[in-house]
């Protein structure tokens, strides 16, 4: 089969040639080729080739309503003819992202009323890091700048992304990050607890690590906490219960700004808009991107908290920070047009109700019992699965990140697209999947653990 006039030799040909992809080892990609995919359709993607992949991560944590959503296609379509394009610089602005705003105030927790627009989630968590620094100054403090953030932490890949994120083989890249920023053991409790520990212990050791930092920097240094409510590209870690309350009690005691990151968690995936909502926390600031739009166009939301947002208006100066595309009127229009989609459909409460409780049952059903499961996790439609060598001690296979590899291999061959990130399998898909759906990729899983098994138990 071939796309358009090219087949598929040809066009990874050219994409080794031209073409630099993100995270990836290009000598590694050369020798292998890329599948192209051409053409997807409500949960499905398709390759050149004509196979049908049920699409597990939702593009990349993204595409919550699925693919082929012509609403979504004439929305940005009727924006394009009307007003493709106009700035929200020099007293500017264009409706389109002024009722986004206002739509985004509505389904964001109580305090938080203002939005900050940029093109991706990297971006906001810069303008979010900016944005809580500059309010120090303005609050008089400016020497409170230090953040505290969290190992195996994912906020994007820019500069300010990088060093706010805790990877380690990103931060060795990096050759110096933003100062000031610290990092404390995350909440997850799979390798970091100890034996016998309850999870509420853990939750409560875990959360105590961000006050330890707070107190070793000095609170009058500590600017904010910045943390994903469920880590999503470290591993969908899912902390205890009585973690993300007690991190906000915690964040108020010492005045420290609360930020979280929510560009997975945002918009329907852990059944509310938002897993701060989930929580019951109320952040200074939520970083979102990614489902904003459901990844149909690039587009980001900082949303920004009552107090920070109070001192910026009412200290007045100019904040010198925005971008080219901030409030890009055709981003907004389909964002709105996805949002109406979730509402309508009642993606969220399909995710809270039935759907989310559904996976985390099925998952243990399905797989818990499997010699390569030492734990199986998942918090609305998002999962995970460690792959160990041993049950019972947890033990890893040699080397670090290979098994999971080979079950995502046989997944993919058997038309499923999942993740795999160290030692652990993670899904994260539309929410418009159904319990069929959720059947069917408990199957393809299980045929993708046993055929790992056969190779890595060998
Ligand atoms: C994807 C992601 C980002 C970065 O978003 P980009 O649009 O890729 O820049 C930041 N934070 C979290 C939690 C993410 O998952």
């Amino acid at each position: 089969m071939t796309y358009q006039n090219f087949s598929l030799a040809q066009l990874q040909a050219l994409d080794a040639a031209h073409h630099l992809h993100p995270f990836t080892d290009h000598k590694d990609l050369r020798g292998a080729g890329s599948r192209m995919i051409v053409r997807a359709d409500g949960p499905y993607v398709y390759d050149s080739e004509g196979h049908r992949i049920l699409d597990a991560m939702a593009g990349l944590w993204c595409v919550n309503v699925g693919y082929g959503r012509k609403e979504l296609a004439e929305a940005a379509y009727k924006q394009m003819l009307e007003l493709p394009y106009y700035n929200s610089f020099f007293r500017c602005s264009t409706p389109t992202p002024v009722l986004l705003a206002q739509k985004l105030a509505e389904i964001a927790p109580k305090s938080v009323n203002q939005v900050f627009y940029g093109s991706s989630g990297s971006e906001a968590n810069d303008t979010a890091l900016r944005l809580i620094r500059q309010f120090w100054v303005l609050e008089g403090k400016p020497e409170k700048n230090r953040v505290i953030s969290r190992k195996m932490a994912y906020h994007g890949s820019t500069i300010a992304g990088t060093s706010l994120g805790g990877m380690s083989g990103m931060h060795d890249q990096l050759h110096g990050a933003v100062p000031n920023i610290v990092h404390v053991m995350a909440p997850y409790a799979f390798e970091n607890a100890e034996p016998g520990e309850s999870e509420e212990a853990f939750g409560l050791r875990a959360a105590k690590a961000v006050e330890d930092a707070i107190l070793e920097a000095g609170a009058d240094k500590v600017a904010a906490f910045i943390g994903e409510p469920i880590m999503g590209a470290g591993g969908v870690k899912i902390p205890p219960r009585n973690y993300w309350a007690e991190i906000q009690r915690i964040c108020r005691k010492h005045d420290v700004l609360l930020m979280i990151d929510e560009v997975i968690t945002g918009y329907g995936r852990t059944g509310e808009w938002f897993a701060s909502q989930a929580y019951g926390i109320e952040p200074d600031t939520i970083t979102t991107a990614k489902a904003l739009t459901s990844g149909y166009q690039p587009l980001s939301a900082l949303l920004v908290g009552d107090r920070v947002a109070e001192t910026l208006t009412e200290k007045g100066g100019e904040f010198y920070h925005g971008y080219t595309y901030s409030g890009h009127p055709v981003a907004c229009a389909v964002a709105l047009a996805n949002l109406d989609i979730i509402e309508k459909e009642g993606l969220i409460d399909r995710v809270r109700e039935d759907t989310g409780p559904y996976l985390a049952k099925v998952l243990q059903e399905a797989l818990g019992d499997h010699p390569l499961v030492g734990e199986v996790r998942s918090f609305g439609l998002m999962g995970a699965i460690e792959i160990v060598a041993d049950k019972a001690s947890r033990q890893r296979f040699e080397p670090s990140g290979h098994a999971a590899v080979v079950v995502r291999d046989h997944a993919v061959v058997s038309g499923l697209m999942m993740r795999a990130t160290g030692d652990t399998m993670i899904m994260s898909p539309p929410l418009i999947w159904t319990r069929e759906t959720i059947d069917t990729a408990m199957e393809m899983i299980r045929t993708a653990l046993d055929k790992a098994a056969q190779d890595l138990l060998k």
